[in-house]
């Protein structure tokens, strides 16, 4: 995949020369493609053709060979907040079919090291190994920590498991995810270094902010352009990790709180 030079790291569907998107939803107008229902297709699932058909990010992501049109939200956190170090060792949680991972072996570089894990086997992908594990299994970091080789510098977890259909029990499970990414990065991430989850708006992640806000300088949460808008994800971004908390600093109340800022 070719590197592009830092500065024009291209996180986002191509721009007119009018400066506009190229494609009309993104800017209100009516969607260009109209799929009729079928016979056997359900309501929804026309509804998620019509809107794969009409999604920007998913022709760009074709375009650039990206396996998701989520290696766009990554590229677009990376570019406002420089996570993604050349030369850094980087773990991507859920990383199934690999989009992150090939933003994360683009912008680390060769001499990078991107380790990718999921449920799900996912094709090989130059410069990343990727590992089938459950991040619930707590082998699972083992695992991890030996194909890492050394400490590393950025956790990405863009877990999610499968929606219910029931707001709050998909809210539950992915703070659960989130929290074992977390628990999986305090035990390998260098000091300085960075993690970044995928949650859901709605409240009951207090614990998790709790403990982010004791291990890392800096929490905030970001909804990056690709994330659409009607979704209920946003990631949360800590940087400046302070090393392993020793268990008995177990009350983050006891702790000055750094800042928690939405962006
Ligand atoms: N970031 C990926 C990309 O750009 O290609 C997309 C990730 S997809 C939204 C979420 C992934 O989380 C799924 O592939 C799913 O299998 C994985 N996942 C969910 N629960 C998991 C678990 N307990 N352990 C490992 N992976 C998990």
């Amino acid at each position: 995949m070719s590197r592009k030079p830092r500065g024009s790291r291209g996180g986002g569907p191509a721009k007119s020369k009018a400066g506009g998107s190229k494609s009309s939803n993104l800017t209100g107008r009516p969607l260009k493609v109209r799929v009729r229902n079928a016979k056997g297709r359900s309501v929804s699932s026309t509804r998620w053709l019509q809107r794969q058909l009409n999604d920007p990010y998913v022709a760009e992501a074709q375009r650039r060979g990206y396996r998701a049109r989520s290696a766009f939200k990554l590229a677009q956190l990376d570019d406002k907040l420089r996570l993604i170090k050349r030369r850094a060792r980087v773990v991507d949680l859920g990383a199934a079919p690999g989009g992150w991972s090939q933003v994360a072996v683009e912008r680390a570089g060769p001499e990078g090291r991107v380790v990718g894990v999921d449920l799900q086997a996912i094709e090989p992908l130059p410069g990343a190994v990727f590992l089938q594990a459950d991040m619930l299994d707590p082998k699972a970091a083992e695992l991890i920590d030996a194909a890492l080789d050394g400490p590393a510098d950025l956790v990405l977890s863009d877990m999610a498991a499968p929606g219910t259909g029931h707001a709050q029990t998909d809210h539950l499970r992915t703070v659960a995810l989130a929290e074992a990414a977390l628990a999986l990065a305090e035990a390998v991430l260098a000091e300085g270094g960075g993690f970044v989850a995928k949650v859901l708006q709605g409240g009951a992640e207090a614990k998790l902010l709790a403990r982010l806000k004791q291990s890392f300088a800096r929490v905030r949460h970001v909804k990056p352009p690709a994330s659409r808008a009607e979704s209920a994800e946003l990631y949360v971004v800590a940087t400046g990790f302070r090393g392993p908390p020793p268990a008995a600093a177990a009350d983050p109340a006891a702790r000055e709180g750094p800042s928690d800022s939405s962006e």
